[in-house]
């Protein structure tokens, strides 16, 4: 049975326009479409150009795909620039308003440090007072350990937890995250959860809100993700309700802000 989806988390600038019109294609509904730079801007300055370029050519692609854009801006934990982030955070507010974003991420914590955990409690409230929601992150390494000092800086923010999207959860940390009251976030991709394992992740917990997506960037990913998910799903005889509301109904509750 086909069913429609919404693509939870992703970033759009190192794809290419056919690619969102594939999606399209492939039943995909709308995109969060979220700043990232890891490992490309080195300074403040080019994380200010990549919020626009975001949101002045990368929407406007993915929107003329037929895709509706939830677009996120924030400063991830692994792209931190060595100066000029106090001054970027101050305007961020701004930035976010005067862009339209629709969530603040992607965000969150790498290695945890104090530095981290500062950006990370500010852009929280920055959320919080922008009323709108967060894209957190957990990393690779480290991840129970890492999420744990997350929910620590999120407990000292003012952003609800029901309003954080806690990313690329697993098999380690899902519950974690889940008894947190946050979003739940299943990144299928080949660093990260197969098909099969995410299906296993939404179909044995049927009260969770998880939400699917691909993280799709310049590195190895899958376009087709979360089809992909929903067919391991489907096979797996996780009951349509919760197939469709992992695939889109959270999603879309997430980031309309009904969650
Ligand atoms: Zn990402």
């Amino acid at each position: 049975m086909f069913i429609p989806f919404i693509d939870a988390h992703l970033h759009p600038e190192s794809r290419s326009q056919e690619d969102f019109e594939r999606l399209r294609e492939a039943g995909c509904l709308g995109v969060a479409a979220l700043a990232g730079g890891v490992g490309v801007y080195s300074e403040a300055v080019c994380l200010r150009d990549h919020f626009r370029r975001l949101a002045d050519i990368d929407r406007e692609r993915v929107r003329k795909a037929g895709l509706k854009v939830f677009l996120g801006l924030g400063l991830h934990p692994a792209a931190l620039p060595a100066k000029g982030t106090d001054e970027l955070l101050a305007d961020l507010p701004a930035i976010l308003k005067v862009n339209g974003a629709a969530a603040v991420g992607e965000i969150g914590l790498e290695r945890a440090d104090e530095t981290e955990r500062r950006v990370l409690r500010l852009q929280l409230d920055i959320a919080a007072d922008a009323g709108l929601p967060a894209v957190v992150h957990t990393p690779r390494a480290d991840k129970r350990r890492v999420l744990e000092a997350t929910l620590d800086v999120l407990r000292q923010s003012r952003l609800p937890p029901g309003r954080v999207l806690l990313d690329h959860l697993d098999e380690e940390t899902i519950d974690l995250a889940a008894g947190a009251g946050c979003a739940l976030g299943l990144s299928v991709h080949p660093a990260k959860l197969t098909p099969t394992r995410a299906a296993s992740l939404v179909g044995s917990r049927p009260e969770a809100r998880c939400l699917l997506s691909s993280d799709l960037g310049a590195r190895p990913s899958w376009l087709f993700a979360v089809p992909a998910a929903i067919v391991a799903m489907q096979d797996a005889g996780v009951p349509d309700a919760i197939v469709r509301d992992a695939a889109a109904g959270r999603a879309a509750a997430f980031f309309f802000g009904a969650s």
